[in-house]
């Protein structure tokens, strides 16, 4: 099966979002607090019982205030009764209640604080884990947007329809059965409005949310236009090439093709809530002045303060329910995608990271490998058979789009082949776990990551600070004179948005180098590292890289024949496939693709 295919497999409970059914959303809003469950368990169960107490004292004080009302009626007859007792009970169902509320916040402050950063990291821990392949896939970007933007805010509005829920429904079910120990016609009366009246609340909360998920990529372009306004790369060239009206309006469509139809879905279905509301409120309130008048039951005093009590609890709960229900069908959504999201296959088995495992230097073998992009129906890598011995330095040359980055992530596991096979010695590639994967392998690509952070955490990130390791990489990247030159040498911050400064593109590229250099990995794979550093500097940072280790197996791409010339062995990609093979020399005689290349290259420089 091709990767292409691999991938659309893997990325299929995303793309099937429209089709999940509303059950299968309630469900997945039941998993949902499950894992929120799971993370905290001891406050959970606390705030649900706080929450079970809080929805009994309503159905009690209903019962309560009946008994309270027929000892009256009792004394008022002459006979033997404790209204007392009753008032006494009633008075501390209030006061409970009001005890009850700060314990249930102070145990959802604490789910807050833990249990909701701890499903949500668990989310991006999973971007992070599963094919590369998936970040080609516009339904992946869409779902992970959705659950970035909305998660920290979802999760608690999930568990607060949770405890709305059970806050409402046990009062209504206490009521009711209350009230069916007067009559059963009156419970009938009042509680089958309220089936359709959830089941139309549920539906358009799912409503809500298939209109948010479907704008999600509205949303996507109108962020990215607006984030241009404040990127300092983009804004020289909106300054520039005058493109700030063009992209307002360009923003201003996609930002409120978002706000209109959510607009309408949200009134439309509070209106419906409501008309549904007074209709039950109606049909109840017709049944009780029936009963009232003795139409087909006889009522004590008792039995009508029970009945008035238990008929305002049902319509002011039944009001609150809806909206619950309609939490749970847009929030059910937004579960439904956490859940498909972390059940996203990962390419391989994942291991503990506490795990260490040292690295040993593995010859790379590439047996017949074929890869196409997802969607794509060319191959961009065409049967591929390749030998890197440890210790070797390969590099890579061919035109734009012939392959070379490709290539270099197949090798570093990031992209499976389609067809064909990759070994690590004699292990094949995706039998290597994650973990052992990153100890063994560090890269460098056109487009690196620059942190906000130090010049020590850009380079050190994630591995401890080891001082000798540390000077090493720095000179081996050529960093010690403008590290020296800064203002807080190595601590200074690369961000003039938090106050420090920013360092010029080759800087940046030789801080990037030294990240790569730092974690000491036996296989080095540089994708153009020192494109925006002039030829000199190129060539003498790749020797002292290439001199480094024995052991060390470099795998370098660049179009600058100057700097791979020295490496032990050149290959050729054209269309995807290795056209040519050998050293500079041996490349020079064959007088192929290579020598044109040099050639042309040479003649800039005489
Ligand atoms: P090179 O590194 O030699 O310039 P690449 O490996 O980056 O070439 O790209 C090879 C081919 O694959 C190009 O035609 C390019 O358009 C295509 N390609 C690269 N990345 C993607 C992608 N993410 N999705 C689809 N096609 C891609």
């Amino acid at each position: 099966m091709s990767s292409g295919s691999n991938s659309l497999v893997a990325i299929q409970p995303l793309l099937g979002e429209s089709k999940r059914s509303l059950l299968s959303r309630v469900r997945s809003f039941i998993w949902l607090i499950g894992k929120l469950a799971e993370t905290i368990p001891l406050p959970f169960i606390c705030w649900l019982g706080m929450n079970i107490l809080q929805g009994s004292m309503p159905p009690f004080q209903i019962w309560a205030s009946g008994k309270l009302v027929n000892a009256i009626q009792v004394r008022i007859d002459g006979h033997q009764a404790n209204p007392w007792l009753w008032a006494i009970l009633m008075a501390s169902g209030l006061a409970g209640s009001r005890l009850l509320a700060p314990t249930k916040s102070w145990c959802e402050a604490a789910i807050h604080e833990q249990g909701v950063p701890a499903v949500h990291s668990r989310v991006l821990e999973r971007t992070t884990e599963v094919d590369l392949a998936l970040l080609e896939y516009q339904a992946f970007h869409d779902v992970a947007l959705r659950i970035a933007e909305q998660a920290n805010q979802t999760l608690k509005e999930t568990l607060k329809t949770l405890g709305d829920i059970l806050t409402n429904v046990i009062p209504i079910i206490g009521a009711i059965l209350i009230i069916s120990r007067i009559h059963w016609l009156l419970v009938a009366a009042l509680f089958l409005p309220l089936i359709p009246l959830l089941a139309v609340s549920l539906r358009q909360g799912d409503l809500v949310w298939s209109a948010l998920s479907k704008q999600t990529r509205d949303r996507r372009i109108a962020q990215y236009i607006a984030a241009r306004f404040s990127d300092r790369q983009a804004a020289k060239e909106i300054r520039l090439f005058g493109l700030a009206d063009e992209l307002i309006q360009r923003w201003e469509v996609h930002f409120t093709a978002t706000r209109k139809e959510m607009r309408g879905k949200i009134t439309r279905a509070f209106l419906r809530l409501q008309l549904g509301g007074t209709g039950a409120d109606v049909i109840s309130y017709a049944v009780l002045i029936w009963a009232i008048t003795g139409r087909f039951v006889h009522l004590t005093a008792a039995d009508i303060t029970v009945l008035m009590g238990a008929f305002m609890t049902i319509g002011n709960q039944s009001f609150q329910l809806q909206q619950a229900t309609l939490d749970i069908g847009k929030h059910g959504g937004f579960a439904a995608d956490v859940r498909a999201f972390l059940n996203l296959p990962a390419p391989c088995a994942v291991i503990p990271t506490s795990a260490t495992i040292p690295p040993q230097p593995l010859s790379i073998t590439l047996d017949h490998v074929s890869f196409a992009y997802p969607g794509a129906t060319a191959n961009v890598i065409d049967d591929v058979n390749l030998t890197i011995p440890v210790g070797q330095t390969l590099a890579i040359v061919g035109e734009n789009g012939a392959g070379k980055t490709t290539l270099l992530k197949l090798i570093l596991g990031l992209y499976q082949p389609d067809s064909g096979r990759i070994f690590f010695g004699d292990r094949d590639l995706q039998s290597i776990p994650i973990v052992e994967r990153q100890a063994l392998m560090a890269a460098v690509f056109q487009s690196f990551s620059r942190y906000p952070e130090s010049i020590l955490e850009n380079i050190t990130i994630p591995k401890g600070h080891d001082a000798a390791e540390l000077e090493r990489v720095i000179s081996e990247a050529g960093l010690d004179r403008m590290i020296a030159d800064v203002p807080d040498g190595i601590e200074t911050i690369l961000s003039p948005d938090l106050g420090g400064i920013d360092l010029s593109g080759g800087q940046w590229q030789r801080l990037a180098i030294a990240r790569a250099a730092y974690r000491n990995a036996t296989i080095l794979a540089l994708d153009e590292p020192t494109a925006a550093l002039d030829p000199l500097a190129e060539v003498d940072i790749f020797k002292r890289f290439a001199q480094l280790s024995d052991n060390r197996t470099t795998i370098l791409i660049s179009h600058r024949l100057g700097m791979t010339r020295l490496a032990d062995r050149i290959i050729v990609i054209e269309h995807g496939k290795i056209t040519e093979d050998g050293t500079h020399a041996q490349l020079l005689r064959n007088n192929h693709h290579y020598a044109e290349l040099w050639e042309m290259q040479s003649r800039w420089y005489r």
